[in-house]
């Protein structure tokens, strides 16, 4: 087991960052997203601590194959597994999974619909029914939708859904945001007008929860903040705790002279200054292009140096930091302050999300419960 370089989880505080979604959503049952390696975080040991310590029961998964990986670790896990995007329902060997397991698809296509109203194994197959309501990704409009309307009054609805676009944007009346829960509505309306029972809904991810939006309905479905990160960033509203610090170590560290070359290709140093090595490179999430990256350490500044290679990367510091920051001392690239993860992605133009998300196998998961 690597020890220099890991990631640790407080479990505490995803149970909290739980406990704070529960109050901005008091009414709805949350249906955390475990998907991706529940955001880079370990998807069995969370999805089993949401489980037992957070009272969860319902999970959110991206894949078939990441509901049949929790299933076959936990198989006495009682929770219903919801499979958001990657289905395989059109692999006859595959979609036997779903008789028997406690895992259901989202159907989001015509095709999806069909066959699964068209098998008679699936006869007690709940139908969460995903709509499209402007993210024009994956979903059933309403001209889709309406063909089965008289099949769907048989067996009704149990789960209606929408997913948002632009719920990280601060909300406005008449945005993106508020025409997309219109349509939702209206489509709610035109199944409820034609007969068809609908017996829970869901349309809120993270930007939205942060917003109080469509917390109304029967689940909301976190994701990030859960994790600690604010979806909406500009201003942040939501005080969350990022749950996980990356912790790696020194690995060497010496000065260098102006103009001197390090690692692969040919970055020179643009001044005299301190050079500390760290073994966290691609290979472990830390991708090339966070090279430049601003980043504070043990109260000093330096920024990320040059070529990150596979294995390890470069920080660069003003010379003077070579009495505070030595060979074997820990180094935090971020911790539990969501403004760390939130300025390097910022600074990287991307978003905390993928920073998570690309935290490799190689990088052990440590939990931590307090
Ligand atoms: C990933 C996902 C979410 C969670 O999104 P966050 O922005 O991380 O909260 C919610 N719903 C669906 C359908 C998703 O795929």
């Amino acid at each position: 087991m690597r020890h220099s370089t890991y990631l640790e989880v407080n479990l505490g505080h995803i149970g909290s960052n739980f406990e704070k979604i529960q109050e901005l959503a008091p009414r709805a049952e949350i249906v955390p997203m475990v998907k991706s390696n529940a955001y880079g975080n370990g998807m069995v040991p969370i999805a089993q601590f949401l489980v037992r310590d957070c009272g969860v029961k319902k999970l959110g998964c991206g894949t078939l194959a990441e509901a049949l990986h929790i299933t076959e670790e936990c198989p006495d896990m009682k929770a219903d597994l919801i499979v958001y995007s990657d289905t395989e329902l059109h692999d006859s060997d595959l979609r036997q999974a779903y008789l028997n397991l406690n895992i259901t698809p989202v159907l989001a296509q015509p095709r999806d619909l069909e066959l699964v109203l068209k098998d008679p194994t699936f006869k007690r197959m709940p139908l969460i029914v995903k709509l499209n309501t402007g993210m024009n990704r994956l979903g059933f409009t309403w001209e889709e939708l309406e063909p089965f309307v008289p099949r769907l009054k048989e067996r009704g609805i149990e789960h209606l859904m929408t997913h948002f676009a632009r719920s990280s944007d601060v909300l406005k009346p008449g945005d993106k945001t508020h025409r997309q829960m219109d349509e939702f509505n209206k489509v709610r309306t035109a199944l409820l007008e034609a007969g068809v029972e609908i017996r829970g809904t869901s349309v809120s991810n993270s930007g939205a929860i942060e917003q109080k939006f469509g917390v109304e309905e029967t689940f909301v479905r976190p994701g990030l903040m859960l994790y600690g990160p604010p979806s909406v960033t500009d201003p942040i509203s939501w005080n969350g705790a990022q749950c996980s610090r990356l912790v790696t170590k020194v690995l060497s560290s010496f000065h260098v002279k102006k103009g001197t070359p390090v690692g692969y290709g040919v970055n020179v140093t643009p001044k005299d200054g301190y050079m500390v090595v760290v073994p966290i490179g691609y290979g472990d999430g830390m991708f090339t292009y966070f090279s430049g990256t601003k980043l504070n350490v043990n109260g000093c500044d330096g920024y990320i140096f040059g070529r990150i290679s596979m294995d390890v990367a470069y920080i660069f510091f003003d010379p003077e930091v070579s009495s505070k920051i030595k060979v074997d001392d820990r180094i935090e690239i971020w911790n539990h302050d969501n403004r760390v993860i939130t300025d390097i992605a910022t600074q990287n133009k991307t978003i905390a999300y993928q920073l998570m998300c690309g935290i490799s196998s190689r990088i052990p998961r440590i939990y931590k419960v307090k």
